[in-house]
């Protein structure tokens, strides 16, 4: 069975903590898009781990893990990375983590005109992470990607960095007036960080189709949400990759495959990182209630999160372009700061309401419509069956679970590993 796990809504929905949970059946987790943008968080029995690029099966000791063509690897981020894990005792060998040959490297001129580029945009930025993914995916599509096969053959490699770079300087030295970079600096840093990594390349589609006509259990793990996608997010604030379910196979290697079950992943409330429409975002006291209680300060960067009560329109929509098979709500337990939930049950397009998630103009101009539910006003985290939670929870559950159309199946009520309840 292939299975994915998918986000709702703009990212953090717990996408991390939740494949932590229920890769435990899953003998294989695949990263397929991405690169190190993403920020997962996850708190289990060996402590708290942050991961941007590796699968979040890679804390689990049994669990391959695989890193697929969809993604960009910068792969000095990758090298700190997992010595972070390697550090707290984590093992991580060729045996369990797989890196596609097809896999795009993120340079270091990546990140530089990312950079580059979002200070030239000033005040119009886009709210980059700055990690040059946007810069690598163009490059991908330019033809002008190394990808991590590349790395196996030094002459050839040593060509192709010589003509990019070449390339590259045309935007770099003689349009953002920067330092040019030089072959040889790239050459070096693809040694320094790429050398160790040699090992761990492989065609990662082979590894999966063998181990999928095996019988074997496969999930993939994709980062961000639904609404970043780059076809059917809130372009152009979305990232610059798919990030849902249907891209999967894709981006894993194994495009002949279909995907099984969908598991989306959707917050019981909404946040949202950088710029662009956020239609139920909250500005008011309320809203900075709901970050405090949420914690909502980005994974990966450490900025403020912008929050609003859950967004009806935008996460029926995620529902909907995931072919969600199910649901699991995370973070039911920090709305019990609240008397009354908030709940933006629906969009005002120039006096039009509709339930309907708009895209560009109509989406800018959209202004949410607010309902407040009963709150439940009490500690939820020690429960782990239906039953346990006050009735208030449950209707709040019952409502969104209607209102997305999408059967709930888990319900997070905590970051650690078993605060959650499995729906029957
Ligand atoms: P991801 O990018 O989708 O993996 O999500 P992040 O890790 O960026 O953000 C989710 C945050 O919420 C992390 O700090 C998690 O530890 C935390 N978290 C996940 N599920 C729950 C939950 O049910 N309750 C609470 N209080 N925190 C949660
Ligand atoms: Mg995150």
């Amino acid at each position: 069975m292939l299975t994915s796990i998918v986000g709702i809504n703009w990212g953090d929905e717990g996408k991390g903590r939740m494949v932590d949970l229920l890769s435990e059946s899953y003998k294989i987790v695949v990263r397929f898009q991405g690169g190190n943008n993403a920020g997962h968080t996850v708190i289990n029995d060996r402590g708290k781990f942050i991961l941007n690029l590796l699968p979040s099966g890679i804390l689990r000791e049994t669990t391959v893990n695989v890193m697929g063509n969809g993604m960009v690897i910068d792969i000095e981020h990758l090298t700190n990375e997992m010595k972070s894990l390697t550090d707290k005792g984590i093992k991580i060998t060729p045996d369990n983590l797989k890196i596609s040959d097809k896999a795009i490297i993120c340079m270091p001129y990546h990140k530089l005109l990312d950079i580059l580029e979002e200070d030239r945009l000033g005040d119009a930025k886009f709210g980059s992470t700055r990690r040059g993914i946007a810069p690598v995916y163009s490059d991908k599509y330019m033809k002008k990607g190394i990808r991590m096969g590349d790395l196996l053959y030094p002459d050839v490699l040593k060509d192709k960095v010589k003509a990019i770079v070449e390339w590259k300087n045309l935007t770099v030295a003689d349009g953002y007036k920067h330092e040019a970079i030089t072959a040889d600096e790239m050459l070096s840093w693809l040694h320094t960080y790429g050398d160790a990594f040699k090992p761990f390349i492989c065609d990662t589609g082979k590894y999966l189709y063998e181990a999928n006509k095996a019988g074997t259990d496969i999930m993939f793990e994709t980062q961000l949400g639904a609404l970043r996608d780059i076809d059917f997010g809130i372009y152009p604030y979305t990232s610059s990759s798919n990030t849902i379910s249907a891209y999967a196979p894709i981006g894993a290697g194994v495009p002949g495959l279909k995907v099984g079950k969908t598991i989306g992943i959707m917050k019981a409330y909404s946040s949202c990182v950088g710029e662009g429409p956020f239609t139920c975002e909250m500005f008011d006291e309320t809203g900075d209630k709901l970050r405090e209680a949420g914690g909502e300060y980005g994974a990966a960067t450490g900025r403020p999160r912008r929050v609003g009560g859950f967004d009806i329109p935008a996460s029926k929509y995620g529902c909907l372009v995931q072919g969600a098979d199910e649901i699991a709500l995370t973070k039911l337990d920090v709305l019990s700061c609240f008397d009354k939930i908030p709940v933006c049950k629906a969009y005002d397009i120039n006096g039009e309401i509709t339930t309907d998630f708009p895209i560009g103009e109509r989406l800018r101009i959209a202004k949410p419509v607010y309902e407040y539910l009963d709150g439940f006003n009490c500690d939820v985290s020690k429960c782990r069956k239906l039953e346990d939670l006050p009735k208030a929870a449950r209707e709040y559950i019952d409502y969104i679970e209607k209102a997305v159309d999408c059967k709930m199946k888990y319900i997070s009520v905590g970051a650690e590993r078993d605060a959650y309840i499995e729906v029957k």
